[in-house]
């Protein structure tokens, strides 16, 4: 398994739609163990395949949920059904989103508290569950990379300008740019000692 570098906003394979995948065989499963491995070495809760610049509708999570999925697992070509999103002001302390692609960077964003998922195993086995909460969220942003859309899209006007002008000032709006978890220094201060 190989640790891949993460690509960082800008790079055009972030901002299209994914391909499906229309083969279940052994470079879908290596390229799934490595997604894994890079989530897992850049301390993320999930993963989308165009983050290691792979443009196909696949992606990996960890996360302990209540709902009837596992904690770690993947989805290949998901379908996504998304409950009712409030007009609220997202909360800056308990709704802030980050991405691996937007390292270092986090804004809040109101999402669905429900969703509905299903799609297919590496191996071509139907799956999907329900999921609640912050596992939602999740089940949401990993989703949203598969149609080319970043958290930072979602924005609401105030927080977008915010995003844009912080993006704009890390001069990341070019292709090509990436960063190697367990190499580069964490951009979200994960696994270091207080
Ligand atoms: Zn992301």
């Amino acid at each position: 398994m190989t640790v891949r570098p993460v690509v960082i906003t800008g790079d055009p394979v972030l901002h299209r739609p994914a391909a499906k995948v229309t083969d279940f065989n052994d470079d879908l499963r290596t390229l799934i163990a490595d997604m894994h491995e890079t989530m897992d070495a850049a301390n993320g809760v999930g993963l989308a395949a165009p983050q290691i610049g792979v443009g196909l509708r696949i992606f990996t999570f960890v996360f302990g949920n209540d709902d009837d999925a596992p904690d770690r697992g993947e989805i290949v070509n998901p379908v996504l059904t998304v409950g009712k999103i409030t007009e609220e002001n997202p909360d800056p302390d308990e709704e802030a989103e980050g991405c691996l692609s937007v390292p270092g960077l986090s804004y809040p964003l109101k999402r669905a508290e429900w969703v509905k998922i299903a799609g297919f195993d590496p191996h071509g086995v139907p799956i999907g569950w329900e999921a609640t909460g912050w596992f939602a969220r999740v089940m949401q942003h990993e989703y949203d990379h598969l149609d080319g859309k970043l958290y930072v899209d979602r924005l609401n006007t105030k927080w977008a300008r915010k995003a844009k002008k912080a993006i704009r000032a890390e001069g990341w709006p070019k292709a090509g740019g990436t960063w190697q978890p367990g190499v580069d220094q964490d951009p979200f201060g994960h696994g270091e000692e207080a």
